[in-house]
């Protein structure tokens, strides 16, 4: 154990584990509009609990999208009771902010005795009795993966097949920066452990819904940069959602299409939502152009290369006042 290394206000795999294995019941959230590293983080700790014998609900604000309705036991994810569970301890999964766990999630939870926080965002602010926090693993995923494994936890294939799934999608198929020789290896572990992995892999990515390939259209004809081909957005109207009966999860990734052009340091995707807040996320190739910290700003938040905002709209309010943010960044990285 490195306990010694860690900051104090950081808790140690062991005392994750006393928790878990002296309490018996268990409410798992991740956080709104969640997405693979949410849902797998949910899955692969609770069937993990559940294998010890514990009583585990889980719990999202949102449900459960469709796109990730193929990881096995994911039927187990519910939306918010109405009434708080019974549960002695919370555990929050990939949550950078208390209250992106949702209202009705929280008062789920309102009976739970001791809090758990577990996560990957720099710039969470431990709000649990115990925080697991580390920023330098690419998802949450992998967290669990080394909580799992260092505890000698038990593995069942929901686990295996989950973690797999939660570090795929946070690595932009283990291409981000953040995916290290480490992720690599746990993924082989999962291999080992009987992940078949084409299969896994064709789920995840190669059963798009036409309507994503629609919207894709629709936001290329909002594709802009500016002058120096430094940042690139593009902006998707409450109109469109409606047009295209898309679900939430639709957009989810498609950022990575402009991220991914030459020349392009920060991408950004601006979405009105049905309740006029404006939904921003932005994604950075470039550590010094630390798109959290510009976040931060707004009162959003996440990670160095990849943050995001939920804002007052209207929307070209909000893109002028988030692409200026971004270009006085840029501009001081060039004096
Ligand atoms: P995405 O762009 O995929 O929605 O989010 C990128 C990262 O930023 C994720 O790690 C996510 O948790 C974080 N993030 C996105 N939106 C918000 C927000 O409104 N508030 C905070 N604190 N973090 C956010
Ligand atoms: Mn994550």
């Amino acid at each position: 154990m490195s306990d010694s290394t860690q900051a104090p206000d950081t808790a140690s795999f062991e005392q994750i584990g006393e928790v878990l294995h002296s309490r018996q019941s268990f409410i798992l959230l991740s956080h709104i509009r969640p997405d693979g590293d949410a849902i797998g983080s949910q899955l692969a700790l609770g069937f993990a609990l559940m294998a010890m014998g514990k009583s585990v609900r889980l719990v999202n604000e949102d449900g459960l999208p469709e796109n990730l309705a193929f990881l096995p036991g994911s039927e187990r994810i519910e939306s918010p009771p109405a009434d708080p569970v019974d549960a002695e301890v919370a555990i929050a999964l990939d949550t950078a902010t208390k209250p992106r766990l949702g209202d009705k999630a929280l008062h789920a939870a309102a009976n739970a005795e001791i809090w758990l926080n577990i996560d990957h965002h720099i710039s969470n602010p431990k709000y649990g009795d115990l925080n697991l926090i580390d920023s330098t693993s690419p998802a949450t995923g992998q967290i669990i993966y080394d909580l799992i494994t260092r505890l000698n936890l038990p593995m069942p294939a929901e686990s295996r097949d989950a973690i797999y799934v939660a570090v795929s999608t946070d690595t932009g198929s283990f291409q981000y920066p953040s995916t290290t020789a480490k992720t690599y290896e746990m993924a082989a572990d999962l291999i080992r452990r009987g992940l078949d992995v084409g299969t896994i892999n064709s789920q995840t990515y190669d059963e798009q819904p036409y309507r994503r390939l629609e919207l894709m259209r629709a936001l290329l004809n909002t594709l802009e940069r500016t002058p120096d081909g430094i940042v690139a957005h593009w902006t998707m109207r409450d109109r469109t959602r409606v047009d295209l009966a898309l679900r939430p999860e639709d957009s989810e990734g498609l950022i990575d299409v402009i991220r991914a052009i030459r020349g392009v340091q920060v991408a950004v995707f601006f979405e009105e939502l049905p309740d006029g807040k404006i939904r921003v996320s932005m994604r950075s190739k470039d550590r010094r152009l630390d798109v959290c910290k510009i976040a931060m700003e707004f009162g959003g938040g996440g990670h160095a290369l990849a943050a995001g905002i939920r804002m007052p709209g209207p929307v070209e309010e909000a893109k002028t006042r988030v692409l200026d943010a971004i270009t006085r960044r840029i501009d001081e990285l060039k004096q």
